[in-house]
């Protein structure tokens, strides 16, 4: 990596904590996008271009005034006489403390005219937003309608978005939806920091999915970093530097290096079976979430996809995907898996998913509303598309339904009963579909989870989602970083519901997977093959250093590891004895910083 350019400035390195979702260090130039408004550019200035940015200002609120000017002389001429509110803008559009306040910013934090608007005009409106008088308060208004519009005229008309990202940048947002992530895809980028989300938030996720080191909840990155400042980020540690040092970089340049060898040891034995040094196997499959990246899990060592989450197919797009060209994806996922084949999810949106075609009424608690199974019941004709497509598909491999968020007996009837109609119309229209399609469920909701033993005799499998699982029974909305403390997948009401849905799957004789992130996350692979789960399904990145860990354990260990974790009743007491006696069954094979109880993010 070349030294850095910053203009003639000195590094001013500076670090930020977020929460780590997607491990890997990230060294590049920052993106910023910022989704909520108009995107601003921001970027630090050398002192000799400070003069020609306070002239840019200037000529914006000339232009800006003028604008106005020209709107009054209409109006005037329209025989209309109160613009009252023109004049106050115009009049705000000379106030000191906005011409003055941004001149000082620039000056002083050698910031570009746009960026120093930007905070200025922040700090007004919160001065407005303190007054205890409702008049005032609603003068916030008229200070963001003279900030636009010096804006505007600052900026011209282009504003970039995420299709004109460089390969070689790291995405700086305040947020990004899981579509914007899925975007990333086809725009390669190193990683990227957000100023808001949760571990297990789609968008996490999706940055684990696509190998990108990721930090989230960092609360105001999009305020101290600027376009093209020097970024690094550590995804395991949620750390974000900017404009680093070249000590703190060549450090980090160390630290990719070792991250780099220590994947590949760990690839070595990636497509070797994981079987436990007392001989039991288990399955481990891959997560996608396009089918795109079957591929890549497959490479990764994943014996089977695990789960396809479907939904992806939907989004980024104006129409939604008809039957032959969901025919057609399923049909290749299925067919490069092979003998052990695919469990594909059925649509899951609703939550923070959302797409366009489909103009869902906003919901005040869209976590609990028409989501996943709930609203494909309440629209037939949309999911039947998908199950006419997933029928045809399974005659060309080992096809596997998965329902998402199941609460009850009569959802899984319900979905059985159009299942059954569309294989019927297949037939009648002379369509070859698998004899036998097995039907699950995602276990991800309390309800289910307590009911586990009646849902068990009426499906073929189980695949236990403890991202949702986890956010229900501990009521934490998994994109908040507020609460991301919580997320506690050793908590004793999780236990104890995880070893009742694998007892209630063995006495059914189905089988039962885990494809939530929990699944791949080394912490707990002793306590998940302790609990007796046929099979784990994870992100790519994950597969190797799990398979690694399950070659290590004894089974017989693993089970009395997970009696006397039942046996306890606070979450942080058991994380510490779980990481004590994984750390003595694996021998110091693995890197110890896995185990390590206090990773878990604190209040
Ligand atoms: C889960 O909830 O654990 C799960 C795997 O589904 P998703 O993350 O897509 O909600
Ligand atoms: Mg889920």
């Amino acid at each position: 990596m070349a030294e850095v350019e910053n203009g003639g400035r000195a590094p001013r390195s500076s670090g930020l904590k977020g929460i780590g979702v997607s491990p890997g260090y990230a060294i590049g130039r920052a993106h910023l996008l910022d989704r909520r408004r108009m995107k601003v550019p921001k970027y630090h200035v050398g002192a000799t271009e400070i003069p020609k940015e306070i002239e840019r200002f200037e000529a914006s609120l000339a232009e800006s005034e003028s604008q106005l000017q020209e709107i009054k002389d209409k109006l005037q001429n329209a025989g209309e006489e109160h613009f009252f509110i023109l004049d106050a803008h115009q009049l705000m559009i000379r106030d000191e403390m906005l011409v003055d306040g941004v001149k000082n910013m620039i000056r002083e934090q050698n910031i570009n005219a746009e960026w120093a608007l930007k905070k200025n005009i922040k700090s007004i409106r919160q001065l407005f937003e303190n007054i205890d008088d409702e008049y005032f308060r609603e003068r916030r208004a008229d200070v963001d309608f003279v900030g636009d519009r010096i804006l505007r005229n600052l900026m011209g008309s282009a504003h970039p978005n995420l299709s004109q990202v460089h390969g070689d940048s790291i995405i700086v947002a305040h947020d990004l939806s899981p579509a914007d992530t899925a975007f990333l895809l086809r725009t390669p980028v190193l990683g990227f920091c957000t100023d808001v989300g949760g571990k297990t938030s789609h968008t996490a996720i999706m940055a684990r999915s696509l190998e990108l080191p990721a930090v989230v909840g960092t609360d105001h990155v999009t305020e101290v970093v600027g376009d093209g400042d020097m970024l690094i980020i550590d995804g395991a540690n949620g750390r974000v530097i900017v404009d680093p040092t070249p000590e703190e970089l060549r450090h980090y340049q160390r630290l990719q290096l070792a991250y780099s060898a220590r994947r590949a040891q760990l690839a070595v034995r990636k497509n070797e079976p994981a079987l436990t040094q007392d001989g039991v196997r288990f399955r481990i499959a891959g997560n996608i979430e396009l089918h795109e990246e079957c591929g890549l899990v497959l490479e990764s060592g994943a014996e089977s996809v695990g789960l396809y989450r479907t939904e992806y197919l939907y989004m980024n797009r104006d129409t939604l995907p008809g039957e032959d060209e969901q025919y057609e994806h399923y049909r290749h996922v299925v067919a490069l898996c092979g003998a052990e084949g695919a469990t594909i999810r059925t649509l899951d949106l609703g939550g923070d998913k959302f797409i366009t075609p489909l103009k869902l009424g906003r919901e005040l608690n869209p976590v609990m509303g028409l989501r996943a199974i709930r609203f494909c019941l309440r629209e037939p004709g949309i999911f039947k598309v998908q199950l006419r497509a997933l029928l045809r598909a399974s005659a060309h491999g080992n096809l596997r339904i998965m329902v998402p968020l199941i609460s009850g007996l009569s959802e899984v009837r319900a979905v059985k009963v159009l299942v059954d109609a569309c294989r019927a119309e297949l037939a009648a229209e002379g369509h070859a579909v698998a004899e036998r399609v097995p039907l699950g469920i995602m276990v991800e909701l309390p309800s289910a989870a307590v009911i586990a033993d009646l849902l068990a005799r009426e499906v073929d499998f189980f695949a236990i989602g403890t991202n949702d699982l986890i956010q229900y029974t501990l009521a934490i909305d998994r994109a908040n970083e507020h609460v991301t403390y919580l997320y506690r997948p050793l908590h004793p009401a999780l236990l104890r519901m995880l070893k009742f849905i694998v007892d209630s799957a063995r006495q059914a004789g189905i089988r039962v997977s885990m494809c939530g992130e929990m699944a791949g996350d080394a912490f707990y692979t002793a306590v998940l093959v302790g609990l007796g789960l046929d099979e784990l399904s994870m992100n790519a990145v994950s597969i190797p250093l799990i398979k690694t860990v399950v070659r290590a354990l004894d089974t017989a260990e693993c089970r009395r590891l997970v009696m006397d974790v039942l046996a306890m009743g606070d979450a942080p007491e058991i994380e510490v004895l779980v990481a004590r006696r994984v750390k003595e069954m694996l021998r110091g094979q693995i890197p110890i910083e896995v185990f390590d109880p206090d990773r878990q993010p604190q209040p």
